[in-house]
């Protein structure tokens, strides 16, 4: 197998700092259960930025050095393991969850793969995706054909790209267990990057009656005028159910519970190593719930995105900012430039 260009992080010789290079590395022959991919799509995430720019302290213990990161990927199958079953062919248009579970704990058996001790994460501690070529698990792979046949293979790539990113959203506001979801709520989304676009987009699909997202980018509000949420600037007075936090901006969040609709809930998607002090007897009396979340992989997220992507119901294309060469991706990642979208790596040009 040829060796391919990849963005490795690693420590700089001169000490704990972690930078990024390009680096020849020869992808792994795919074990029994394991799919060697050809990477089509790679999106940069808030955490990729992370990793490459400090000495790893917000995801310490998270991942592991020399990492190829990479977690919000789309490609194509280019070769099987010995017991990969028939229904993945080569060629099949796929992406991958990026924690893989050991299959065999209680959190696995349930379908929290993020509370597995023995799991491994895609781009965090085992090789990901800023390369061409990935080998990957069979255990969490998805196709989405159904979205390349109707979009075509280059755009319907580019949304596989984003699906990692609306996992978030999707695991925190739809799984049961933290809430009691119902149409009709009036949602507030604090930030539009990709996170909190994804956010917004399911809370409308998902039959809210409001969607207002605060956002103080005046270049956002207007690339998102079409948007089916509401872009405003200033946090608004009215009441929200639900207040999801993707900003990780503390100010704007404890103004923002004084909006919160009695028995609302507050949810936070960002992460942030700072400490936010809440007004707790504002929760008591309003009877306010908060919570947040550090797995995206339950059960269904993937596959109901997936069907939702394909049934053209969300607008992810609107978040796609630019599609940039690995070169560009390593000076993005060394500059903190942070787009006005998702950035997505492209090996097979835009
Ligand atoms: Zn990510
Ligand atoms: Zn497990």
């Amino acid at each position: 197998m040829k060796s391919n260009e990849s963005i490795v992080l690693d420590f700089a010789s001169s000490g704990k700092k972690v930078s990024a290079k390009i680096v020849y590395v020869t992808p792994r022959k795919p074990r029994d259960n394991e799919v060697l991919i050809k990477v089509s799509f790679c999106g940069i995430c808030g955490s990729d930025f992370a990793m490459a720019n400090n000495s790893g302290k917000r995801y310490q213990g998270v991942f592991q050095l020399p990492l190829v990161p990479g977690h919000e990927f789309s490609g194509v199958i280019v070769e099987k393991g010995k017991t990969v079953s028939r229904e993945w062919e080569i060629g099949e248009p796929v992406i991958s969850e990026e924690t893989i579970g050991c299959g065999m704990c209680n959190y696995c058996k349930v379908g929290k793969f993020h509370f597995c001790t023995n799991s491994k994460k895609i781009g965090f501690t085992i090789p990901g995706a800023y390369t061409q070529y990935v080998t990957v698990s069979v255990n969490r792979l998805w196709s989405i054909k159904s979205i390349t046949d109707v979009f075509g293979k280059s755009l319907g790539l580019k949304l596989g790209a984003l699906i990692q990113p609306y996992s978030i959203p999707y695991s925190a506001i739809f799984d049961g267990s933290r809430n009691n979801w119902k149409p009709g709520k009036n949602i507030l989304v604090l930030g539009c990057g990709p996170i909190g676009f994804a956010a917004a987009d399911l809370c409308f699909v998902a039959g809210a009656a409001r969607v207002v997202v605060v956002e103080k980018d005046s270049e956002k509000i207007k690339k998102f005028k079409k948007f089916s949420a509401k872009i405003v600037s200033e946090l608004p007075t009215n009441k929200f159910d639900y207040i999801i936090d993707s900003t990780g901006d503390f100010e704007l969040i404890k103004k923002s519970v004084s909006i919160a609709a009695p028995f609302g809930t507050l949810i936070s998607l960002s992460r942030t190593s700072k400490k936010i002090e809440l007004d707790t007897e504002n929760f008591a009396r309003q009877n306010l719930c908060f919570y947040s979340i550090d797995g995206n992989s339950l059960l269904e997220t993937y596959p109901n995105i997936i069907q939702l992507m394909a049934a053209n119901r969300l607008s992810g294309k609107m978040i796609i900012d630019q599609v940039v060469s690995l070169q560009k991706a390593k000076t993005i990642l060394e500059k903190q430039r942070k787009g006005k979208g998702k950035i997505l790596i492209g090996f097979e040009g835009k």
